[in-house]
């Protein structure tokens, strides 16, 4: 039996990041940048116009006054998408629109509220600086250089922005293959009538949607029952095809518990395996080749705690993204159960706020799900002696 501590390093320690593949930008969405990325261009690409008006010399409007207006010759429009190989002129100008290219030899543009254009001809009643908006080649990024770092997490911003630049495919780690295996002969799927002796299964959607929360969908996920032979064939399976395996249920030491000389006959090498943990004591680790496995204790709440403490941030560090849980600290309000040599995870309602506070649920049972339907948090109660007492702080993990 190791520590929560202890578990955590030796998972974090057995779990390297994916190797990455390139992938379509929109399909990249909330997955992990695996190199920088160069600009294959400059941004902007042209001396584009910022506003609808006129593009001009500031140098012609110098004298200009609201009694003696400059007057520029208008000799065309520029829409947006419109380029021009004609040079303009002092004493010209030329319409121009929002991203429109302000032509070569043109220095500013003037907002067209401010223009009075009378017969092809613009009339300007004030002196205009130079660059007056202007969006310049290059003047953001230059072609080649570095626009985004390794690590990065591509939202919807940096997929617009990637975009921009013209790029169509992104070197990401992928979403990682997660197979989710249940096993339990009594396990019926909710909605059916049970036999005497069925219960329903809870885990199996429990955790499929646990992944789908993450943005991940299971690649397998499957109820098989108490029997060597067959959850054999179906593990043997899902480890074929999988870079993480969920193996829920049978990991303990009944006489139906089949799970881990199962994953030992088919190779899987046992990193450890219980933990001095409330719930969830039996988890187990193992790992073939680079395949990652977990079993959990089917208790519902079990599985669950050890899903979001243990299984997801090894999820995000095959993703290359962050791995620790948010942990917040907030004072108990209610009153606390005995300290042992156990860490607790207790279902809990979390009030955030300048002076965060905590109230520990009933039914902290492993069976017990409303609790954990119902709360907002687990508060963490490391192992000591004596009763938790009210007032005291705890570490609490929010959960989304
Ligand atoms: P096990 O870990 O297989 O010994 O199961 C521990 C407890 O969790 C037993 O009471 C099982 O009936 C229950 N259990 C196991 N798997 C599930 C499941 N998928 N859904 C709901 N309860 C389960
Ligand atoms: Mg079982």
């Amino acid at each position: 039996m190791i520590t929560v501590e202890q578990a955590r390093r030796l998972i974090s320690k057995n779990t390297t990041r994916l190797t990455p593949i390139s992938k379509l930008l929109p399909e990249a969405l909330g997955l992990v940048l695996a190199r920088d990325v160069q600009s294959p261009s400059d941004y902007p690409l042209y001396d584009v116009s910022a506003m609808d008006g006129y593009a001009l010399k500031a140098a012609d409007t110098r004298k200009a006054s609201p009694s003696h207006p400059v007057s520029l010759k208008v000799l065309g429009t520029q829409h947006a998408g419109d380029y021009l190989k004609t040079r303009l002129k002092p004493g010209v100008s030329f319409r121009v629109m929002t991203g429109g290219v302000v032509p070569a030899g043109a220095d500013s543009v003037l907002e067209r509220e401010l223009v009075t254009e009378k017969n092809g001809v613009a009339f300007i009643t004030h002196p205009i600086s130079r660059g007056r908006n202007m969006r310049y080649r290059g003047e953001g990024i230059t072609k080649g250089g570095k626009v985004m770092t390794a690590g990065a997490f591509l939202h919807s911003r940096a997929i617009g922005f990637l975009a921009s630049l013209g790029l169509d495919r992104v070197p990401v780690y992928p979403e990682p293959r997660v197979a989710l295996v249940v096993t339990g002969n009594e396990l019926a799927k909710p909605g059916r009538k049970l036999k005497a002796g069925q219960i329903y299964n809870s885990n199996q959607w429990m955790l499929e949607t646990a992944l789908k929360e993450q943005g991940l969908a299971p690649s397998l996920s499957i109820c098989v029952p108490d029997h060597p032979a067959r959850l054999k064939n179906q593990v043997r399976k899902a480890l074929r095809s999988c870079d993480l395996l969920v193996l829920v249920g049978g990991v303990s030491v009944g006489d139906s518990d089949f799970s881990k000389p199962v994953l030992q006959s088919l190779g899987v090498r046992q990193v450890f395996w219980r933990v001095a943990q409330k719930p969830g004591f039996p988890l187990y680790f193992g790992k073939r080749g680079k395949t990652l496995v977990f079993g959990l204790p089917g208790n519902p709440a079990s599985a669950w705690v050890n899903f979001y403490e243990y299984v997801l941030p090894c999820l995000r560090k095959l993703q290359g993204l962050g791995v620790e849980n948010i942990r917040r600290t907030a004072k108990l309000i209610s009153h606390g159960p005995n300290r042992g040599f156990k860490t607790l995870y207790l279902k809990a309602q979390f009030k955030d706020g300048p002076q965060p506070q905590v109230v520990l649920l009933k039914g902290q049972g492993s069976h017990l799900l409303q609790s954990l339907a119902e709360g907002n948090a687990l508060a963490v109660v490391p192992s000591g002696k004596g009763k938790l007492k009210k007032g005291e702080k705890l570490e609490i993990h929010p959960l989304h």
